[in-house]
């Protein structure tokens, strides 16, 4: 099509969102990072008890009740949280606000694809600076390109891996752009950044109700930051980014911790068994601090085998780039479910 869009979403390749399928009670889906759990009971009773002619109104344009309940759960006061409709509507805001042509976006690779899709959406000049083999962060470089905006998944996806709290608060120090620390996966990690978002004021954390909670269906996302950072950022939000219901649901997910915990041991404990399994088989395993693995087989194509496990019903995470097409991200399951796959993978490899 000639002429409607900016040149820059011409140029854009489109996002490919992993493989969403109908439930089914046959497939096992380790493809999206999605809990195998289901969410906490107290947030079946809510949507139990949802009523419904409620949502004739407008929610709470702050999400009042959520942030609430996170603060409680987290030990930061309520001016401290923003939400969004997922933690990838609160990088977009993030973009929104701080990219723009001429301004550069820093983050290590390989990573989450959303950013430099955000980035090429604002026109911005993406800065990729590749890890180095053993996943240590590029500190130097990073700091050198002082981008508006510096992106770090910790932990990372695909890697696994989780960034040193201290490498990340030299470049907090370093840097006179947004430190945008990206937490999703840190309910399966050991320690977290939130420390940084109270000793800086361009530090912001960014979490999700997606992985930890159980609840990527509802989509809601939320970050902590100096309110003064945040007040940039609820100029660009939409008002009502976050729908009544999830609003609802998510308070009583955060309010209930010790849920969250108990999932959350039962797939540490699943991740470790998965990971000594597979290195039996004879595949390279990375160290993680997620809810998947990064797993490179022996010898053959990862592609191959990611298309033969599809065909017996498991469906893992391949991707066609550099450095990870030898490679597989493989989300824990329950122990069920990964018995199936170290079973399935024997019947292949073997
Ligand atoms: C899953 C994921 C997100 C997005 O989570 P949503 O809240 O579902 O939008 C953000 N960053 C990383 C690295 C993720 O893996």
């Amino acid at each position: 099509m000639a002429n409607y869009f900016r040149s820059n979403i011409d140029l854009m390749p489109a996002y490919t969102p992993s493989e969403q399928i109908q439930p089914s009670a046959k497939i096992i889906k380790l493809n999206s990072n999605e809990n195998p759990y289901p969410p906490s009971p107290t947030v079946m009773e809510v949507l139990r008890n949802f009523d419904g002619e409620s949502l004739r109104r407008y929610p709470n344009a702050f999400a009042q009740e959520f942030r609430q309940a996170a603060s409680q759960a987290l030990g930061v006061p309520v001016d401290w949280i923003i939400t969004g409709n997922g933690s990838d509507e609160l990088l977009s805001v993030v973009m929104r606000a701080c990219a723009e042509p001429g301004r550069k976006v820093v983050y290590p690779v390989p990573t989450y694809v959303l950013y430099s899709t955000l980035t090429q959406m604002q026109a911005a000049e993406s800065v990729e600076i590749p890890y180095s083999e053993d996943y240590r962060l590029p500190l130097e470089e990073l700091i050198a390109v002082n981008g508006s905006v510096t992106f770090i998944a910790s932990p990372n996806s695909p890697s696994g891996h989780m960034v040193p709290i201290e490498d990340l608060r030299k470049l907090a120090t370093h840097l006179s752009g947004i430190l945008a620390i990206d937490e999703a996966y840190v309910d399966f990690a050991e320690g977290n950044a939130l420390d940084l978002t109270q000793e800086f004021e361009n530090v912001i954390s960014l979490r999700t109700l997606s992985k930890g909670y159980s609840l990527a269906g509802v989509r809601l996302g939320f970050a902590i930051a100096h309110p003064k950072l945040l007040s940039a950022l609820y100029k660009v939000k939409d008002s009502y980014n976050v729908d009544a219901i999830a609003i609802a649901v998510g308070a009583a997910a955060m309010n209930d911790q010790a849920y969250k915990n108990a999932c959350i041991e039962k797939i540490k404990a699943s991740r470790k068994k998965l990971a000594i399994e597979l290195k039996q088989l004879g595949f390279r395993v990375w160290n993680s601090q997620t809810n998947f693995l990064l797993v490179q087989p022996r010898e053959g194509n990862a592609e191959e085998l990611s298309q033969r496990l599809k065909e017996r019903e498991i469906l893992v995470r391949y991707f066609k780039q550099p450095r990870l097409d030898d490679k597989l991200r493989i989300t824990i399951g329950t122990d069920e479910q990964n018995q199936v796959l170290v079973e399935t993978l024997i019947s292949l490899i073997q």
